[in-house]
Formats: C-alpha cells, structure tokens, sequence
C-alpha cells in the first residue's frame, strides 16, 4: 500500500494510507540521500510504500518514493548528521515579527537561502500586526520593500485578532507548505488561527529550548480541512546552511544571481574585486546594502544566530 509520512517519532512513522486509514509503520532497510548521513532516513511529506504486518495493525515501510525535494538541517550534537525535516514541499511560510521579538534580517536571509538552496519558494508572513505603533509600521514597510522587491511576497497577519487569516488560508489551499519561524514569533497561535479544533500548545516549545536543551524535535504534518497540508517545525529554531559552498552562495541570493555573469573575473567572491557587478549594484543601491551584509556575514562563517 502507498502512504504518506505524516509525522515520525524516530523509530516509528504515522502513515496516512490510500485507503484512508492510518498505520503505524517502522522501517526495513536502508534508505539514504547520496553523499549526506542523517539521522532518519525518512520524513514527513514522503511518500512510502508498505505492507501491513500480519495479524497487526502496523506496518512495515520497503520503498520511498523519490523526492521533489526535501529540507535539513545539521544536528546539534551529532557532527557529522544531519536531519532530514521534510519532504516535496510546494512553498515554505517564514513567520517573522518586528516586535515581541524582532526578527533580525540576518535571519531571514539565511533562511531564504536554505530556501534557494533546496528550491522552495518562500513567502515572508509578518505576524502581530495588532502590536505595531507607528515605528513599528515604518519598519515593517522597509523590512516588506527589501523582500518584496527581490521576488519574495509578504503578507501581514495578526493570530491574535484573526485579521488577514482568510488570505493565508487561501495561500495554504491545496499546498504543502512548511512553516518555520523563531519561537515567540507566533507560529502556534497561527496554525490555531487556521486549524481551530487543532488546539496546540502555545509557548511549550520555546520554554525547552530557551534552556538551551536539546531535544529531538520532529516535524508534523497537518491536514487542512479545505485541501493542503502544513508542516509545524516545533522547536526547530532554524535551518542551518547545510552542504553550500562559498563558491555559491551567491547563487542563492536572487538579487546577486542575475549579476554573477556580469563580474569582470568569472572566480569573483563578491568581496572586494575590482570590476564586481555584486558590489557596483550595492553602491548604485539596486542591492539592499543588509542583504549584501548578510552575504558577507555567511560567507565568512561569523553569522550570529539571532
Ligand atoms: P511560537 O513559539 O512561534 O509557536 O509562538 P506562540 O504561538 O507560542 O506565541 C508566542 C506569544 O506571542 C504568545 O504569548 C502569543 O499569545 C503571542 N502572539 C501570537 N500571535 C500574536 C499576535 O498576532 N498578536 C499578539 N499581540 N500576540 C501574539
Ligand atoms: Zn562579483
């Protein structure tokens, strides 16, 4: 029977089979991404064949189907693994907030570029609309003028108040979408907001890890009663830029993208080379000068975790 993976405790994986039914599932064999250790081999938002167990109502999974793509990120405490977070995402939500906390911008751009990397298209969701004064709607039309002028769409939503909830959900329809953020930022208040028989636990997460303790956190997949899944990352601070060279990491800033092939030396860092289309378009301002920040802070390695 053909499923799909909608949540995984480590050994055990919830599979939403054809036939309607949901069966607890573990694994036989062995099932690798080439070149990447990981943690699990599979996770949700696969799709898995299996057999039943005789005279059980478990199963047992034998064949991943191949991934359109899929998402990681290094493990804490394990050097050398990585952990595959999910799979055949159709769009990732990053939810950001200008208040109560404050996103940083350096945190939104290494998210966007795991997004790029991996081929997700991402939009930027800025919640707690309810808590900004006037300060605060100046810096969320600057923060909204940076990404919406490189492609990325950003819409404004208040869980508290359920103000634009209708417009996400309309974004959420017949989608597989990932939702990440920092905690605090609102993430559960949100999928409350959309799955309101839902009922998860608000603050939980961020309690563990404010302690700075790791916990194996898994993603989980939720079934949207208008068409769709959304995949809660609870406790997944954040993405970390995983298997990208220096070389390309420029590839993955959509803005410097377009200008690579116009940098006099074809090897160009975008650093400090003479004749670097990167750098004329930071200094005529085509180039947000926190983006081209962010690029530097990245490729030198001393990206501070906000
Ligand atoms: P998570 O860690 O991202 O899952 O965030 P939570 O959903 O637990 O929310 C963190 C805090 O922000 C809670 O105290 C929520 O009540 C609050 N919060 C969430 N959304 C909003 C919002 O739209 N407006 C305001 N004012 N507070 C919010
Ligand atoms: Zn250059």
């Amino acid at each position: 029977m053909q499923g799909l993976v909608i949540k995984s405790t480590g050994s055990w994986y919830q599979v939403f089979a054809e036939d309607g039914n949901t069966y607890s599932c573990r694994i036989k064999g062995k099932f690798r991404i080439k070149g990447i250790q990981t943690t699990n081999p599979i996770a949700v938002g696969d799709q898995v064949d299996f057999e039943l167990e005789p005279n059980a109502d478990t199963g047992v999974i034998h064949k991943l189907h191949d991934r359109k793509n899929y998402i990681i990120r290094k493990s804490i405490n394990l050097s050398k693994q990585s952990q595959i977070i999910a799979a055949n995402l159709d769009q990732a939500f990053l939810i950001v907030t200008l208040a109560s906390p404050r996103t940083s911008l350096g945190f939104i751009d290494r998210f966007l570029v795991v997004a790029e990397a991996y081929d997700i298209p991402t939009s930027l969701i800025f919640n707690k609309l309810d808590l900004y004064n006037e300060d605060g709607l100046a810096i969320l039309a600057d923060y909204k003028s940076i990404y919406e002028n490189i492609g990325y769409p950003c819409y404004e939503v208040s869980a508290l108040e359920g103000t634009n909830i209708a417009q996400i959900e309309g974004l959420l329809k017949d989608q597989t979408t990932l939702f990440s953020g920092h905690s605090g930022v609102g993430k559960s208040s949100l999928i409350n907001a959309i799955l309101p028989d839902f009922a998860l636990k608000t603050g939980e997460v961020s309690e563990w890890s404010d302690k700075g303790q790791h916990t194996t956190t898994f993603a989980e997949m939720h079934q949207l009663p208008f068409g769709g899944y959304l995949i809660d990352t609870p406790g997944i601070r954040e993405l970390g830029i995983v298997d990208i060279e220096k070389e390309e990491l420029s590839h993955f800033f959509v803005e410097m993208r377009e200008r690579l092939n116009q940098c006099r030396f074809n090897n160009c860092r975008h650093i400090n080379e003479p004749g670097c289309a990167v750098i004329e378009a930071v200094e005529a301002g085509e180039i947000e000068p926190s983006r081209y920040d962010s690029y530097q802070s990245i490729y030198f390695g001393n990206d501070t975790r906000a």
